[in-house]
């Protein structure tokens, strides 16, 4: 069975344009599922409307809990316990929930069985249809950080998805930064698509996301929004991506139509007027699908 083609969006930082560039990649690719695992902030589906048809929620992890009653204060889990998780007021045992890790070893170690361990499921799944086809996504629950699990979780579904519709790509919204979310979206995917911004906070960022991702040896290629606010800084960010051996994907220029696009919930393929956006825009998906690959069999 040939595997679909994983291509993840990413970007160094937030606020350089990513879900409105992927939303707008989604709009032109055909037979494709969408995921969005920018779980901490997931907004594609503010862009591509979807129905949901199904929703799961999702364990991201477990705390202790002390049965004050039970408890006779003995210490000795505070003394065990590796994230200083365990707090004494007025000489009652308390858990720090921020602090706890779940690991369970207050729980074998109190002498009187007063500890217990709670499974949280803060965080959801949803699956649903947008007008572009199948679309997977999450939101992690108030103080969650846990977020690669549920990255994973998500691209664990989009793939069986994909592979049930026998889609031929899977296009990813990675999270912003470098972190734990980011690994998870990167992991075995086929191609980095990452966008920045033409300024030196942008450049950096890029950077530090290129090195991150040269760990797992996923080929990159880079996106410059809003290329034309700074030449000078796009064209210095073209000589070092040059020089160390990175394509760029394309350079979008900034127009207002972008934003009005997105006040009007559309991506910009299906704004009107069509303007030099769409066109670098179409160029870009088509670069992409034009990339060769070998079909991978599982
Ligand atoms: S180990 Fe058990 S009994 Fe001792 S302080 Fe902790 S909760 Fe209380
Ligand atoms: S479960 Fe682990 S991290 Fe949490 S309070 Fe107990 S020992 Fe500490």
């Amino acid at each position: 069975m040939e595997k679909p083609f994983e291509i993840v969006m990413l970007s160094g930082k937030g606020g350089t344009g990513k879900t409105s560039i992927t939303a707008s990649l989604a709009a032109l690719a055909e037979n494709a599922v969408f995921a969005d695992c920018d779980v901490d902030a997931a907004d594609l589906h503010l862009l591509l409307s979807p129905v949901i048809y199904q929703h799961e929620k999702f364990t991201s992890g477990a705390k202790a809990e002390i049965n004050s009653e039970k408890c006779t204060a003995c210490r000795l889990c505070k003394e065990l316990c590796r994230f200083n998780a365990i707090e004494v007021k007025d000489n009652i045992y308390q858990i720090d929930e921020y602090a706890c890790e779940g690991c369970g070893l207050c729980v074998e170690a109190c002498p009187v069985k007063a500890i217990s361990i709670n499974r949280y499921e803060n965080n959801q799944l949803f699956f649903s249809n947008c007008r572009f086809g199948p679309m997977i996504y999450g939101k992690l629950g108030i103080a969650e950080e846990n977020s690669g699990r549920l990255v994973s979780k998500i691209r664990q579904y989009a793939k069986e998805t994909a592979l049930k519709n026998k889609a031929r790509y899977i296009l990813i919204d990675g999270p912003p930064g470098i972190g734990c979310p980011v690994i998870s979206s990167v992991t075995g995917t086929d191609l980095v698509v990452a966008i920045t911004e033409p300024t030196l906070s942008g450049w950096h960022d890029l950077q530090r996301l290129i090195e991150m991702i040269g760990r797992f040896r996923t080929p990159v290629q880079v996106i410059i929004n809003k290329y034309d606010l700074n030449e000078d800084m796009t064209s210095t960010i073209e000589t070092r991506l040059k020089s160390e051996g990175i394509p760029i994907l394309g350079k979008i220029p900034y127009d207002d139509a972008m934003v009005y696009a997105l006040l009007d919930s559309k991506t910009m393929i299906e704004a009107e007027p069509q303007g030099t956006i769409t066109n670098e825009l179409k160029k870009i998906w088509n670069t992409i699908t034009s990339i060769i690959y070998e079909p991978k069999s599982i």
